[in-house]
């Protein structure tokens, strides 16, 4: 007698999930682009580490596409999410965590004079383009040709059930091209309402690039000619590369900012900061939702900001990205292959040289996989302040093992 299959595989889940779920899963976390053999549930997760539902254990190199900050179950954002969630969190208004979270997060983030809290990325990135218009009175957003700054219809990447006029005041220019952006600008003609950029370029299977400090210094001067906003999206870089603002060591401040995944360590929650010029646009807007002010979140949010300025997180994440970056490009040399790993060291993007469709990177990553270490072949991956010495030296075991078998298979 053969035994059952278990119905809490992740084959059998992802049967399940076709017959009930449109496409067996919606978005960024249906493991498309990922190779054969990735998991696509996982139950449950334990600092840098995560268990998917056949009991595989991996060091985990995504953190959750970026909200994990301080790794799985940090026990003093777990602490303090519990004892709110012990008095309250969905009430008929906010609990005094609101305000003790804004006064925080205003006086913590360098532009900042306020600070309006929502749930995902893209409700931060709409609320600033929406009080950018309400404040300019104007109608055209430039953005980098390629960057994500979430999927509601006016910045989605795809095109499926989008209309032309949800992007009609949408003009593009090319990061780090100042020529570009002041075409675009030109473009405009007195209706420019903002320029929305994010801090670094981390587009989806291409190389990462820090800004230069010319780019960042032509957005602002820009952006103060036209009177129009300068916004920074912040959802992915927010809290690992400088928690008062990432273009803060180039000193260029954003007049509105976007800020979500890593704030809250896991917990669902976003925020929109700005500065005095946009307070009374902000105020005038209608943006809301039904769990907005939940209240666990922010107190995980608070919990989570404490712990990562105490522990001076961001050095410790960048340290333990530089040791993996270096041991990832000795190994690579060692073995033959070329590699680049661009972008801040706590987020980084490895891509393999002659390696178009991704074929090379995406055989290492199974390889490695398989020997227990979660890596992305085209997406930028994330430290988190749970990966100690030992993790990266384990994971380097793996990878050196992979690109051994790599090696040998072209052989
Ligand atoms: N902006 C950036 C830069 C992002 O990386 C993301 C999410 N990947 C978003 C906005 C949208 O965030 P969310 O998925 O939480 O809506």
């Amino acid at each position: 007698m053969t035994a059952a299959p278990d119905p809490m595989s992740d084959a059998a889940l992802r049967e399940r999930a076709a017959r009930v779920i449109p496409g067996g899963l919606w978005g960024h976390m249906r493991s498309q682009g990922l190779p054969a053999g990735y998991p696509q549930f996982f139950q449950r997760a334990e600092g840098c580490r995560l268990w998917d539902a056949d009991g595989r254990e991996f060091i985990d190199f995504m953190c959750s596409w970026g909200p994990i900050v301080l790794g799985h179950h940090d026990p003093e954002v777990e602490a303090a999410a519990e004892a709110q969630r012990r008095l309250g969190d969905a009430m008929n208004g906010p609990a005094p965590v609101l305000v003790e979270l804004a006064e925080h997060f205003t006086a913590l983030v360098a532009h900042a004079d306020w600070t309006i809290f929502a749930k995902n990325g893209t409700d931060a990135t709409t609320i600033c383009v929406t009080t950018a218009r309400a404040g300019t009175g104007r109608r055209k957003l430039l953005v980098a040709k390629g960057a994500y700054h979430g999927a509601a219809p006016w910045c989605s990447p795809s095109v499926v059930g989008v209309t032309a006029e949800d992007r009609a005041h949408l003009l593009h220019f090319r990061y780090n091209n100042i020529r570009s952006l002041e075409q675009a600008a030109a473009m405009c003609a007195g209706d420019l309402a903002g320029v929305l950029v994010s801090p670094f370029r981390h587009d989806y299977g291409v190389d990462q690039e820090l800004p230069t400090p010319e780019f960042a210094q032509a957005v602002r001067a820009l952006c103060d000619r036209a009177g129009a906003a300068l916004i920074l999206d912040e959802v992915r870089t927010g809290a690992r590369i400088d928690l008062a603002g990432s273009w803060e060591d180039l000193g260029v401040r954003p007049d509105l900012a976007a800020w979500s995944k890593a704030i809250a360590n896991g917990h669902a929650l976003a925020a929109v900061t700005g500065s005095e010029r946009w307070r009374d646009a902000a105020a005038s807007i209608f943006v809301t939702g039904s769990f907005w002010c939940g209240a666990v979140a922010m107190a995980a949010a608070l919990a989570c900001l404490r712990k990562l300025q105490a522990v001076d997180g961001i050095a410790h994440m960048r340290a333990m990205g530089q040791r993996l970056r270096d041991g990832l490009a000795r190994q690579a040399a060692a073995h033959g292959f070329r590699i680049r790993c661009s972008g801040p060291p706590q987020m980084p993007m490895l891509l393999f040289d002659d390696d178009a469709d991704a074929a090379l990177g995406s055989a290492f990553c199974s390889l490695a996989l398989q020997r227990g270490v979660y890596l992305h072949p085209k997406h930028n991956m994330f430290l988190s302040v749970a990966h100690r010495a030992q993790d990266i030296d384990r994971t380097l075991d793996v990878t050196e093992g992979a690109f051994a078998e790599l090696a040998a298979g072209r052989r």
